[in-house]
């Protein structure tokens, strides 16, 4: 099977291959195989990218999927009043259907937004029923999705024998793969952290991690100090942990995930762009909770770019940010945090073809004198056109292939009537 995606401004992000300003992307069986100006395909299927920018997919490496259907209710929430609802009133009422559904929509939202990668960072674990449903939604979406089960969060029973029951199922390397979420060394005691550590070295399993410390704690240097930090981690937020602390995750090589507007909202502290950067680490982003933001990668670019920008006094003097490293960021480096460097992230012969094509005509980023720019500073969910997975189209004209969204939206609708009503939560208040 052979598509050839001709006459777009090509943003590879490799360095090697540079930026065409009229290119063509020919793909085979799933794969990358070629970048040039002209690329002679014979008798390819052709996608006209004219009036298009051709980006490698973005990788969003930590979102609470299941949430969608109370995207928006947590708009004014501080983190304590998200831990109420959510994990206090609202969790608790979720069946399996309920996850499924979430998780169904919630993964075609980011498909949708240009999203080829997610990391599913799940918390519902009420039962094995929970996180059967979270999977099978998964693969059901054509998306690259990694289910990260979440460690603390099991109501009943033994978290190992399910995380080993869930790692027996979800065991290839294909679009849906699984990671662990630890507790970590705020959550529980250094003894299971070890413990964790230990098992997802057994199951092949990278981690992933919140961090929520206030600056009194020093929990990466508690995890230094006993040898537990890894490369294969990905620190969630973290905003409250000290420059030596930073540099001992850049040392590890170690992944920080930064997610702008929940932290910025919800009194995390200041995202840590730059100082993730002087570390000697390149920060990654994520959306978390679309209760409480949008779950567009655009949003999160543009939002980190700003602060930053703010932080430095208003330019780049301090931490040396330019709008491209924010594409970097939600490309090239969250795909290496997933363990995906050679996979995805960059438009490179050899790469799997996970590609977003961009109007560069609609009005809000015409005329593209910058396609970086236009995508970090203007770019938004209108304007992903088509969206390849592995070389599969899952969004072309602007429209999600193969999906009744209609039965969808009224199933979601249903399920969140259902959850609210058992949750005792008012919906038209
Ligand atoms: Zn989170």
């Amino acid at each position: 099977m052979r598509t050839l995606i001709t006459g777009g401004c090509v943003v590879t992000m490799d360095p090697a291959v540079g930026d065409l300003k009229r290119g063509d992307v020919l793909v085979e069986d799933g794969v990358v195989v070629a970048v040039g100006e002209r690329v002679e395909a014979g008798d390819a299927e052709v996608i006209d990218a004219a009036d298009r920018i051709v980006m490698p997919g973005f990788v969003d490496n930590h979102r609470h999927t299941w949430q969608t259907g109370f995207r928006g209710i947590g708009a004014d929430w501080t983190f304590a009043e998200y831990l109420a609802a959510i994990h206090g009133t609202i969790r608790p009422c979720f069946r399996p259907e309920d996850v499924y559904l979430g998780n169904l929509l919630g993964r075609l939202e980011a498909l949708s937004s240009g999203v080829t990668t997610m990391l599913d960072w799940f918390h519902c674990s009420e039962s094995p029923a929970h996180a059967d449903a979270a999977v099978a939604a998964l693969r059901e979406m054509p998306g690259r999705s990694i289910f990260c089960y979440g460690a603390g969060y099991r109501r009943q029973g033994s978290v190992e024998a399910e995380i080993r029951r869930v790692r027996a199922d979800v065991s290839g390397d294909g679009l849906v793969t699984m990671a662990f979420g630890l507790r970590g060394a705020e959550a529980t005691s250094i003894e299971t952290v070890a413990e964790e550590l230990r098992l997802a070295d057994e199951l092949g399993l990278r981690t992933s991690v919140h961090v929520t410390s206030d600056g009194t704690r020093r929990p990466i240097a508690s995890l230094h100090s006993h040898g537990l930090l890894r490369d294969t981690t990905t620190f969630v937020h973290a905003n409250g942990i000290a420059d030596d602390e930073l540099r001992m995750l850049a040392e590890a090589g170690s992944s920080v995930s930064i997610s702008p507007d929940v932290e910025l909202k919800m009194g995390f502290g200041w995202p840590m762009t730059g100082r993730v950067l002087a570390a000697g680490l390149r920060p990654t982003l994520s959306i978390d909770d679309v209760p409480a933001v949008g779950g567009d990668m655009f949003s999160a670019m543009r939002t980190a770019f700003a602060v930053q920008r703010g932080l430095d006094g208003g330019g780049d003097g301090g931490s040396g940010l330019r709008a491209r490293d924010l594409l970097e960021f939600a490309t090239v480096d969250a795909a290496a945090s997933c363990g995906l460097a050679s996979r995805v992230g960059s438009i490179t012969p050899g790469r799997d073809a996970d590609l977003v094509l961009l109007r560069a005509d609609d009005l809000s980023v015409f005329p593209v004198n910058d396609p970086a720019a236009a995508i970090v500073t203007a770019g938004h969910p209108g304007l992903v056109d088509t969206v390849l997975v592995a070389g599969r189209v899952v969004k072309r004209d602007g429209e999600l292939a193969g999906v009744d969204l209609r039965a969808l939206r009224e199933r979601l609708l249903e399920s969140r009537d259902r959850v609210a009503a058992a949750a005792g939560i008012d919906l038209s208040a």
